[in-house]
């Protein structure tokens, strides 16, 4: 038997800002482990250190004497700390291996220039990493990229999880992860369900696990199907809408209230969520949790999808998410997205509003091929789809290692900030230390600047969201103000407004 830790970094810059999630994988790694017979914790560092800012990583690390040491490099915000955590887990004497997306996309390099990680498993991570508990680093462990005697860097054979596989995984075994119940109550975000339009906040959020893969090539994102196909994962691979179901129930026992549903690789899904529905449908579940379910993979849910997820699921405390990026169909269709026209889109939104649900849009600005009168254009159509009360959020796509603009930024039109593995390193220092980064979103494009981006974004942002009106809307969802109450409070702020216009009119002059 041996001991392993798998540790996931997050992200606790010194500014105070923190990210906590972490990626699902994690728990069905450690769970897998758990079931061959080992011992195994899963810290979430960030998580402790938001709980007690003295926590200390090499005293855990004393006191639990691992033989392996298992670090997430799934996000490129938290490199730095994967590799500061690899590091001293090293001379602590444990054998390192890192994982996810990050690690995938750049694991020829860190193996080659880092000698303190002992192996970098590229793609899924379950088997492979089992396999290496069992016999040792060597040849045989699919998916391992890892240094030989002589120092060669040996590249893998390709292992994906089947169907079958991936239903005999458990990505809820919660007792692994330290402080779970922190981590459990610390998923629910307040902020995120104010802009989805909901007055209702969860209090407990969790991840439904359906699977992994994708078929398109959106510009900005690494999670695409070239990359999944470089790890093998060809198209995507579902959960059985059975044992999907027995997850919804076993979450739902647990008390959790919101599921967040984030896999949709449309047209893919399309099949599993009508198989899923009818399962529930037909042995009569009753679910009481809400969703927030996003078909964010460019494509706009089919009626009949939206009725069914009506019929079994609680439609008032639920949210559906669209994700048309730009309102310019050209750019999206460039960009790799959904090639719809705005007309079927209000009509989608309105039908998910037809049917009791929450609906709520994403936007980008700074997309590559696109002008400052897109973005424009982008802004007057956020605020329309506004006054039909459709939740709306914004953002500028950060540069991603691994994306379409990253792999071809002439194609793209695109100047890139950030090219190796030591640029995100240095870029993920600059955050942990709240460093303002030379380039903070790592690229400009043939038409914006990447200033001109990030002014763009601060004009959307006041133009979308500093309104009378929809704050006013905001604070009587939020806050579940009465009717009355809100009246009384809308009469006085619109009078305060005029005024306070009034004032800032007089002191122009
Ligand atoms: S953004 Fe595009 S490429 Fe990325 S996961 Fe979604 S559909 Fe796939």
């Amino acid at each position: 038997m041996s001991k392993i830790l798998l540790v996931h970094p997050g992200l606790i810059a010194d500014d105070g800002t923190y990210y906590t999630i972490m990626p699902m994988g994690i728990v069905s790694i450690g769970d897998k482990l758990l079931k061959d017979g080992h011992e195994v914790k899963i810290l979430n560092v960030a998580l402790e250190k938001k709980k007690n800012k003295n926590f200390s990583f090499e005293e855990y690390l004393e006191n639990f004497s691992p033989d392996f040491v298992g670090i997430d490099m799934q996000w490129y915000p938290y490199i730095y700390d994967s590799m500061l955590y690899a590091e001293i887990s090293k001379r602590k004497g444990a054998k390192i291996i890192l994982g996810g997306f990050n690690a995938s996309i750049f694991a020829k390099d860190i193996i080659d220039r880092f000698n303190f990680i002992d192996g970098v498993i590229v793609g899924e991570a379950e088997i492979p990493f089992s396999e290496l508990v069992k016999s040792g680093i060597k040849e045989d462990i699919p998916n391992l990229v890892y240094r030989d005697r002589n120092g060669r860097v040996v590249i893998p054979s390709k292992y994906i999880n089947s169907s079958e596989v991936l239903d005999e995984l458990d990505f809820y075994n919660f007792d692994l992860i330290e402080s779970k119940d922190y981590y459990l109550s610390s998923t629910s975000s307040t902020g995120n369900y104010i802009i989805t339009n909901s007055s209702y906040i969860p209090k407990k959020l969790y991840f439904l696990f359906l699977g992994r893969g994708c078929y398109k090539f959106c510009s900005y994102c690494s999670a695409n199907v070239y990359n999944f196909s470089k790890f093998g994962i060809k198209k995507p691979v579902f959960r059985s809408p059975r044992v999907v179901v027995q997850d919804i129930l076993r979450l739902q026992n647990m008390g959790v209230d919101m599921l967040h549903i984030e896999f949709d690789p449309h047209p893919f899904s399309e099949r599993f969520y009508r198989e899923l529905l009818d399962e529930i449908r037909w042995k009569r579940f009753k679910i009481d949790l809400g969703i927030n379910i996003g078909f964010w993979a460019g494509g706009l849910p089919h009626e009949d999808i939206i009725k069914g997820l009506a019929q079994v699921f609680p439609s008032k405390i639920s949210v559906i998410e669209l994700s048309p990026e730009s309102a310019d169909q050209r750019i999206r269709r460039l960009n790799g997205r959904g090639d719809y026209s705005n007309e079927d889109l209000v009509d989608n939104l309105l039908k998910i509003k037809k049917n009791g649900f929450h609906a709520c849009v994403y936007f980008f600005c700074g997309l590559p091929f696109e002008t400052e009168k897109d973005v424009n254009k982008t802004i007057d159509f956020a605020k329309y789809l506004r006054q039909k009360d459709i939740g709306l959020n914004l953002f500028v796509p950060s540069l991603e290692p691994g994306s379409p603009m990253w792999l071809h930024p002439n194609k793209y039109g695109v100047k890139i900030f950030r090219k190796t593995f030591e640029d995100f390193l240095y870029h993920s220092f600059c955050l942990k230390i709240g460093r303002f980064p030379e380039h903070p979103i790592g690229y400009e494009t043939n038409f914006l600047s990447e200033k001109k981006i990030m002014e763009l974004e601060m004009e959307a942002y006041s133009k979308i969201y500093l309104d009378l009106r929809y704050i006013m809307n905001r604070f009587k969802h939020s806050l579940k103000v009465s009717d009355n109450i809100y009246k009384k409070i809308k009469v006085s702020t619109s009078i305060l407004f005029k005024n306070y216009k009034g004032i800032w009119e007089f002191k122009k002059t």
